[in-house]
């Protein structure tokens, strides 16, 4: 069927082609004449002319995949070929996770699915009744197997072996495989143009513990529900579609990308299909590619609530030719309406987000229902006689006369809902409605008014899901993101937040109030109030400066800080709710009240070690504005048992140690911190150059620095303890040595790597010839004055203000770190060239010893990472456990750092407080004694830590499910209590214990 068509395809032409959308999902295979080069590497250019299968999705679940996979698709006479990209958070260099990806398989055939992989099931036969496996891993390893109908797994079948082979790649928060299959392993012949054989495509990210799939799938991979069509194509064109997660009311976008062929403009249709109870509706947007890649975006078009069945397509518009299909998902749309009743004696014109909802003649209480959108609902209102009556209701906001903005009828873009109407007056009264109250506007002039009404827009960070919990004793914070509107002003942005009567609101505080820019968020109590039905206590927290998009994210939220009250006694249920709205512009910008779950948590009684250290990174810390809010944060972290905080100002310096907590302070060489400007602006030889070959004019020449330029850093270092008095000066170092502060390629820096590589003198050096022929001994090279610097730090702080330390902060010791990070701690421990090392996050089990030998004696802290960090992520808090923040005590030497502040709940500090106390209560132990196995238990759970007088049992459960332990108690350690529970247990005891997910038990024995 060829219909030759520009943009006048309709359903009548879509219902001609039903056999269009059978088969879901479907991808072309676009045929090649230039194959692949089978590096791992994505860069050649048949991958740009081939169709993206993305928008992968839970195996079960059908759940959004929480990371993006994308797989492209060609072949040649000989071949398939396929290139999957794997999106892995756990491999961002930022995260210092990356050694919880797996990618251990190296046997082919071995169990490949054992490590973050991805998975082919093909059918060339395109039957259902046989397919080939092949499973591979970032390595390149692969599994390949035959499996037969009705089970594909129980059949799998690996003595059945291809010629296929693969490479992989593995970057910054990314993966890549790229693989042949040659066609004489699949089928009796290579395919022909038209030919489809059924494929399912996967990701196990074995580390993060999601498995997703471009087709949908039942309980794995092999039991596919639907599975997908791959159709063998000529030369195509590229495409990509990016389609929207979830559904809401109103306009979804779907962005369609299409790369023409060189020389070959295209022309495509992008498709959406919305299936109801009731039918199927469709909607499209022609798009025309010339010459370079193309964006088309539809509109997919949901006006009310519904269960909907979403699939969308890209067809070639010439051919209608299906290019790309999606799966056919389920989508949940709940729809939020608000009413709008108006009266007005004129001709009017209600339009909500640009769309217009309702006209007329005049109105005398007229009800018009308007779907709301998260985010911004932007009503504009026109009156051709300038008054009218009009009143707002929707969940959570009383029917009412709202405010709205006014200006003559005539101003252009007035109904747009990134329009500023913050300049803009705000109507008069100028009568009053019997039945809606006041009248506004302008008598006999043509007016629009404007107001805004923003639906679950403002939200508490991290979601507080199932609920914010606090502990009785605590200033527990919440974090108010407050990311304003794109290109809209919010003048006087106010929060009301509302809190049952035996909690108190202690007040507010925003973050760098100095910057002129920046507002300080206020806080005002105003009593108690009947907020939804209840009497509450309400505080009015605002903005005194505009608040707007674009910022960084410390300038886009405030804390607000809350407590049980004092001598009211146990609270009656441990679940309540705390109530929050917002307001802006004079009343223009309304939102109505949502709901914060909160559930009470036992008193904090965390006890501070006395030499192990429990350091808590401060997120801005000393940056916060309300120094109140400061002391309640620190009485919370010494009810912890927290005892040191980064933070980097005086006032931490002063006022911590009140609460027994001491100030860690961070530097580099950025001109915020040691500002090497000004020095090399006069010494421009002295500047470093970098791996461009160019002089950088913030960093000195690391041989200059490593000697007669010291003095100028030490100037700045003594400006800098001066200032702040910190009591441990930090150096977070993460540099790569190929590019990082210190690389410095100048003819002297360039000699000294000669020497270290005992290379010929004459040997001809440059960023790219090291690169490429002498990293490794670059590394070392680097690693090796790193650690001299890091030892001429310390001397030197020890100089300027005795007492006080240095630590440095990097990632574990690994083959990689030295080349990721630039520290191998080997150097470190040899020269001693730091107080304190810290290292995070994870487990790894081989690095943690390395890591410790390296140091020789220096104590490390292992870290802990609160997730989520990033506050654009709308998860729920993952608060730490007993269990993981004591393995991490029992892993380290020096104690433990937390990173962050801002995602700690009551969860989490509960979680401290309860295991500083067992560590404050032991120190001697944890510092001294001797770490074993109990035999029959991995050490990963059980651990023993003893002193030859008293023994440590600990038991931990890091895992999501109850753990049963059985724990033969060693005889000789004698009897004791259990730490927490206090129960008693004898000598030689076999005790069983059922730990809940994140809990830990520890018996306490002594002869
Ligand atoms: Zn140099």
């Amino acid at each position: 069927m060829v219909i030759a068509t520009r943009d006048d395809l309709d359903d009548t032409t879509l219902d001609r082609a039903p056999e269009l959308f059978s088969r879901h999902p479907l991808t072309l295979v676009s045929r090649t004449e230039s194959p692949p080069k089978l590096d791992g590497i994505p860069d050649d250019p048949c991958w740009e002319n081939t169709a993206a299968c993305t928008g992968f999705v839970g195996v079960r679940s059908l759940a959004p995949a929480q990371s993006a996979t994308t797989v492209r698709l060609c072949y040649d006479a000989r071949n398939l070929y396929a290139l999957f990209v794997c999106d892995e958070p756990i491999l961002s260099v930022a995260q210092q996770r990356r050694h919880e990806f797996a990618a251990k398989v190296t046997d082919r055939d071995g169990d490949v699915f054992h490590d973050d992989s991805v998975i082919m099931l093909l059918d060339p036969a395109n039957t259902g009744k046989r397919v080939l496996e092949f499973t591979i891993n970032s390595l390149g390893t692969i599994a390949d197997a035959r499996c037969a109908a009705p089970d594909f797994w129980e059949s799998r079948d690996v003595r059945w072996n291809s010629s296929a082979h693969a490479a992989g790649t593995t970057d910054d928060g990314v993966w890549r495989v790229e693989v042949a299959i040659p066609f004489a392993d699949l089928a009796a012949k290579s395919p022909a143009v038209g030919d489809a054989w059924q494929a399912c495509l996967g990701h196990i990210a074995r580390a993060r513990k999601e498995n997703t799939s471009w087709n949908t799938s039942n309980r794995g991979f092999h039991d596919p529900r639907s599975p997908g069509a791959l159709v063998f194509a000529g030369p195509a064109l590229g495409v990509a579609l990016d389609a929207p997660a979830s559904l809401q009311l109103g306009k979804n976008p779907v962005v369609a990308t299409t790369t023409p062929r060189a020389g070959q403009p295209a022309s495509v249709y992008v498709v959406s299909s919305v299936g109801t109870s009731t039918g199927t509706a469709h909607s499209y947007q022609f798009t025309e590619a010339q010459d370079a890649p193309t964006k088309a975006v539809a509109s997919l078009e949901v006006d009310e609530e519904a269960e909907l069945q979403v699939a969308h397509a890209i067809l070639d518009a010439a051919t209608l030719q299906p290019l790309y299909l999606t799966p056919v998902l389920s989508r949940t749309v709940k729809s939020t309406v608000a009413t709008v009743t108006l009266a007005c004696d004129g001709p009017f014109e209600l339009v909500l987000n640009d769309e217009l909802l309702d006209r007329g003649q005049q109105a005398e209480a007229v009800e018009i229902k308007a779907p709301l959108q998260k985010g911004a609902n932007v009503f504009a209102l026109r009156l051709r006689n300038g008054t009218a009556a009009v009143n707002i209701e929707a969940p959570g906001l009383e029917p009412r006369s709202v405010n709205w903005k006014i200006s003559s009828g005539d101003k252009t873009d007035a109904t747009s809902p990134t329009t500023d109407d913050s300049t803009w007056e705000t109507a008069a009264k100028v009568g009053e409605h019997p039945k809606l109250g006041d009248v506004i506007g302008r008598p006999g002039k043509a007016v629009l008014l404007r107001h805004t009404l923003l639906w679950e827009k403002t939200r508490i960070w991290p979601t507080p899901e199932p609920a914010l919990h606090i502990a009785r004793n605590s200033n527990q914070h919440l974090t108010v993101i407050a990311d304003g509107l794109p290109k809209r002003k919010l003048i006087d942005w106010t929060v009301y937040l509302a809190v049952p009567p035996e909690f108190e609101i202690l007040g507010s505080t925003g973050y760098y109030g100095i910057v002129d820019y920046q507002p300080s968020f206020l806080c005002t109590q105003l009593g108690e109030q009947t907020v939804a039905g209840r009497k509450m206590q309400v505080a009015r927290i605002v903005a005194n400066k505009p608040v707007m998009t674009g910022r960084h994210y410390i300038f886009s939220l405030f804390n607000a800080f809350v407590r049980t009250r004092d001598g009211l006694g146990e609270t009656k249920g441990k679940e309540t709710a705390f109530v929050y709205w917002t307001e802006a512009n004079d009343g223009t910008v309304v939102e109505p009240q949502q709901t914060i779950p909160v559930r009470l948590l036992p008193p904090l009684n965390g006890k501070q070690p006395k030499k192990l250290v429990w350091q808590l990174w401060g997120s801005f810390f000393g940056n916060m504005n309300n120094h109140a809010m400061r002391e309640a944060t620190l009485e919370t972290a010494r009810l912890a048992g927290l005892n040191d905080l980064v933070a980097g100002d005086l006032w931490t310096s002063e006022n911590a140690p009140k609460y027994g907590i001491q100030h860690t302070m961070g530097f580099n060489f950025q001109a915020w911190s040691l500002n090497m400007k000004p020095y090399l602006a006069e010494r421009p030889d002295e500047r470093l150059i970098g791996s461009d070959g160019q002089p950088n004019d913030g960093y000195v020449c690391t041989t200059r620095l490593l000697d007669e330029s010291w003095h100028a850093v030490e100037a700045k270092l003594q400006e800098k303890i001066e200032a702040t008095r910190a009591h441990t000066m930090d150096y977070d170092y993460e540099y790569p040595p190929l590019t990082g502060p210190h690389s410095c390629y100048c003819p002297r820096c360039l000699a000294e790597f000669r020497n270290h590589a005992k290379l010929d003198p004459d040997a001809k050096l440059d960023p790219v010839l090291i690169q490429d022929q002498y990293e490794q001994q670059w590394v070392d090279f680097m690693a090796h004055r790193v650690a001299r610097l890091f030892r001429k730090f310390r001397d030197t702080i020890h100089r300027l203000a005795p007492g006080t330390k240095f630590s440095v902060y990097s990632g574990y010791q690994t083959p990689e770190n030295p080349k990721r990070y630039g520290v191998n701690w080997n150097y470190v421990g040899e020269f001693q060239a730091c107080d304190r090392a810290g290292c995070g996050y994870g487990r790894p089990v081989d690095a943690i010893p390395a890591t410790i030998d390296g140091l020789r004696g220096i104590p490390a802290l292992f870290g802990e990472l609160v997730r989520p960090y990033d506050t654009k992520e709308r998860i729920p808090a993952v608060p730490m456990t007993k269990a993981r923040l004591l393995r991490r005590a029992l892993d380290s030497t020096g104690g433990v750092l937390i990173y962050n502040r801002l995602p700690l709940d009551g969860r989490s500090w509960h979680a401290i407080a309860e295991t500083t106390r067992l560590v404050a209560t032991h120190e001697e132990l944890f510092l001294a004694g001797n770490r074993t196995a109990l035999s029959g238990c991995d050490e990963a759970r059980v651990q023993v830590l003893g002193d030859g007088r008293t023994t440590l049992v600990c038991a931990m459960n890091g895992g999501n499910s109850n753990l049963d332990l059985r724990l033969l108690l060693p005889a000789d350690a004698g009897g004791g209590r259990e730490f927490y529970s206090g129960r008693s247990v004898t000598a030689g005891q076999t005790v069983s214990c059922t730990l809940p997910a994140g809990e830990a038990e520890v018996f306490v024995l002594s002869e």
